[in-house]
Formats: structure tokens, sequence, C-alpha cells
């Protein structure tokens, strides 16, 4: 006998998600360059949306959605009863972890890949796998060479977060060829949008037909409501109805979700957002080449962000406490085998132009 409550031992291996940066070590705001944020802010028509919902606090949300669902559904070419929600999509990946994992289980996910995947894998007690990627990039034959009889789960998120890297349809529909029918295949597209001329991973066509497949989409990062969390999925409707017995109830607000409603909306803050990112995210990654020399080096990244590896004499942990004294937290990522890199996300231009001259400085270029 203990004399205190004994959390489950898969829940202690879990190590603790840490989120990106807002202050210096010495308490100083400065330019957030660690979340993958929206640098253009949220759609005026979602602002106003989201304050006009402030009248009726006392009710309880619509616990089914529907006007999220339909509103989904309608841009998307849908089917609204397919659509699971949570709060944030980080909500929605839990749900597919804790209806279709348990100990004993094995989840497979890649290396450099997102950080809340090993969480939701052991807090319900499944064991993680990790495939080995390939120069950074999703390795589809490693992710199939890692599946047993244990399977039950692979997540992949495409574009990928830290890397940034892109995995085309043609490798996308070969991930889900060779694996079995039973093995819930979760497509994350948390950055589907800012991909190069609006390409197709062909994940969604993928959740339409086939019975094992999950999309899950956000608003936190093009549709910039990181704050008010909401995210979604679509699946086939077994998928789903699996997901819905243990969602929270109430798990998405209703300010949060006019807001999300109105963002759909606004083709124009959407398009903007697109390009001001297609633009930047070009032009860094042009800047970084220059560096190369002093040993930087970007990956390819189809994402809001781009990851940076220091392989010369500047390391990333001195690039990183450099940025934080310019101005400017970026994510320094030890903690997930990445202690070479950093992952800057596209900010406005004023920061992304002060973040290469940064570098270029402590490069001695
Ligand atoms: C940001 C992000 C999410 C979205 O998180 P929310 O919970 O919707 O804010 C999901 N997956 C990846 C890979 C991300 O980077």
């Amino acid at each position: 006998m203990t004399n205190a409550p004994v959390p489950k031992p898969w829940i202690m291996e879990i190590a603790p998600y840490i989120p990106g940066r807002s202050t210096t070590d010495d308490g100083r705001k400065v330019a957030k360059l660690s979340s993958n944020e929206n640098p253009l802010g949220t759609s005026p028509k979602a602002r106003e949306a989201f304050a006009s919902a402030a009248t009726s606090l006392e009710r309880y949300p619509d616990a089914s959605a529907t006007e999220l669902r339909d509103t989904l559904a309608a841009k998307h070419g849908l089917d609204p009863a397919r659509i699971i929600y949570g709060n944030g999509s980080d909500e929605v990946l839990h749900l597919a972890a804790g209806a279709f994992a348990g100990p004993g289980d094995e989840v497979i996910y890649v290396n450099y890949g997102f950080s809340v995947y090993p969480i939701a894998t052991r807090r319900v007690g499944a064991t993680p796998v990790v495939a080995p990627d390939k120069d950074y990039a999703t390795d589809v034959d490693a992710i199939l060479a890692a599946v047993t009889d244990r399977t039950r789960i692979v997540f992949i998120a495409n574009p990928n977060n830290p890397t940034g890297t892109y995995a085309p349809r043609g490798e996308i529909e070969r991930l889900h060829a060779g694996l079995r029918p039973d093995i819930l295949l979760v497509i994350d597209h948390a950055y589907a949008e800012y991909i190069d001329g609006g390409d197709d991973d062909g994940g969604m066509a993928l959740a339409q037909n086939a019975p094992n497949v999950l999309v899950t989409r956000t608003f936190s990062k093009m549709y910039g409501l990181a704050a008010e969390r909401i995210g979604w999925g679509y699946a086939a409707p077994a998928i789903i109805e699996a997901m819905h017995r243990i969602r929270l109830p109430f798990s998405i607000t209703i300010a949060g979700t006019a807001a999300a409603v109105a963002a759909l909306g606004d083709t124009d803050f959407v398009a903007s957002t697109r390009d001001h990112n297609a633009q930047w995210r070009a032009w860094f990654a042009d800047e970084i080449a220059k560096l190369g020399n002093a040993g930087l080096r970007a990956i390819p990244s189809q994402a809001n962000f781009i990851l940076v590896l220091f392989e010369g004499e500047l390391t990333a942990e001195t690039a990183y406490k450099g940025l934080m004294d310019a101005g400017y937290i970026v994510r320094w990522l030890p903690g997930q085998g990445l202690p070479h890199g950093l992952r800057i996300t596209i900010g406005t231009a004023e920061e992304t132009q002060g973040v290469i001259a940064a570098l270029r400085r402590m490069a001695g270029a």
C-alpha cells in the first residue's frame, strides 16, 4: 500500500507538452515566432462574430455543433454527419487515440513528428513506435516497415510540424494502400492551407472513400483563431461515431464557433494570409541559403514556418539566445531530437526581415 494515489505508469512516462514562449528569460515581451500563429491576426469578420456572441453566456453551446458542421460541409463539399469537432484539433487527435488504441497496442508516428502524438499515445497506455525520417521528411517505407500485428494507428502531419516537409499525393496513397484496413491512418492537415499552389495530398478524398482514414483540420493557423480552440476531423461514419462516445459534450464554445463560421466566409483574409506566407517563406528560405557557408540550412517547407538547421560554428542554441536578445522568440527543440535546429514561424514582413538580419550578424555574414 502507498499513502497517496498512484498515477498509471504510462501517464508518468509522458514528457509534458512544451508550448511556444512569448517572453524572454528576463521577461521582455518580444515578437512571438514560436507557435506558428497567424502574423496578420484574425479576420475582422471573425472578430465581429466573436464579439456579438457575448450576449447569452448562461447557455450551453449546441452539443452537436450543427452550424459549424453545416458550414464546413458546404465549404468543403463534405457530409456534415461525418464531421467531428473538438477543443482544437489536439482534442480530435486525443479522441482518435482514445477510441482506437489502448494498452498492448502500438501507435506509429515519424521521427520529428508533432509532439502531441506521443502524449495522446501514452495517455491511453498504448506503445509509441517511431519510424525513422528521410532527411527530416516522412518516409513511407519506414512507416510501413514499422507496422506489426499490434499496430492500431498511424499519425502523420502533412505538412509536418516541426519540419515543414510535405509528402505528395502519391506517397500518401502509397502509405494508405500499404496499411491493413484495421489500422487507422490519421492525416493531420493543420497546415494544409499553406501548401504551394493549393496542392492537395489526397487525404480528404481518402477520408471520404476509405473506412480507415481520419483527416484533422484546425482554425488555429491559417484562420488566426488559436485562442478559440476550434478543430475538426472527417472520417467514415463508424470512426466518427466511436469518437463521439468519448468526446466532452461541450468542448467548443459558442463564441469560438461563431468566429470560426465567420472566418470560413472571409476568403479575402485567407487569400492574403496565404500570399503573405508564400512570399515571405520563399524569401526566408533564399536568405538562409545565402548563409550556407556558415552551416545554416533551411529544410524545404510547405507550412507557415521553416526549420533551420545549424551545422557550422554558430549553434542553434547560440542563435536561439541571440534572436531572443534581438527581440524574437523562436522554437528551439532539443527535447524533440533537434538540438541543432530552430523552428521559426513566418511573421510579418518586418519580423521576418529582422530575424534574417540578426542571423546574418551572428553568422558573421
Ligand atoms: C498547430 C497544430 C495542430 C493544431 O492544434 P489546435 O489544437 O487545433 O490548435 C495540430 N497539428 C499540428 C501538426 C499542429 O502543428
